[in-house]
């Protein structure tokens, strides 16, 4: 079986995230979305959250396998018995940063490679960062986020605010 890894934060999953997974799904026998846990980072949503939220939004695809590890992703991979991991790019900014991780990670494990799709136009400016700003200020996330999650993160935004 041709298996993909898409890892990310995904804190949260956002329809830029979303668009990769659907057409990175059609390529792959099976794609496997992993939470990537960083300890060092304490994130909007827990790890766990995450992966229900992602559910969620992927259930209508059946090769799509949602996961977290705190693994390194190249270890991950091999326990996967995934030859592929792939990334999402935006901007000439994302560049230097994934090509320096797809190097490392084929340095730790030879038989991985990475391929890169481009973020479709009207993504390129979204990031989780950016949702997290804007679900701050109250703004509609509509067209930012999966329609089933949206009101989890206005919820949990209002958790943090009255923290
Ligand atoms: P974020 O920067 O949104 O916190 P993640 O760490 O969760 O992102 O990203 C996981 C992967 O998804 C990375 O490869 C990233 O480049 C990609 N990605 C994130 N947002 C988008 C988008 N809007 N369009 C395409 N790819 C994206």
């Amino acid at each position: 079986m041709n298996t993909a890894i898409y890892p990310g934060s995904f804190d949260p999953v956002t329809l830029g995230h979303l668009n990769i997974i659907k057409r990175a799904s059609v390529c792959f026998d099976r794609l496997v979305v992993c939470v990537m846990v960083n300890s060092a980072k304490r994130g909007l949503f827990r790890p766990e959250e995450r992966v229900e939220l992602l559910r969620r939004c992927t259930q209508s695809l059946p090769n799509v396998e949602i996961d977290r590890s705190d693994e390194l992703l190249a270890a991950y991979a091999r326990r996967r018995g995934a030859r592929v991991v792939v990334k999402g790019l935006r901007a000439v900014s994302d560049y230097e940063q994934e090509v320096q991780m797809a190097v490392i990670n084929r340095k730790l494990n030879p038989d991985l490679e990475t391929m890169f799709l481009a973020s479709s136009d009207k993504y390129t400016y979204l990031s989780s960062t950016i949702v997290k700003e804007m679900a701050r200020y109250g703004a509609d996330l509509g067209e930012f986020l999966p329609r089933e999650i949206v009101d989890d993160v206005m919820e949990k935004m209002q958790e943090r605010k009255a923290d």
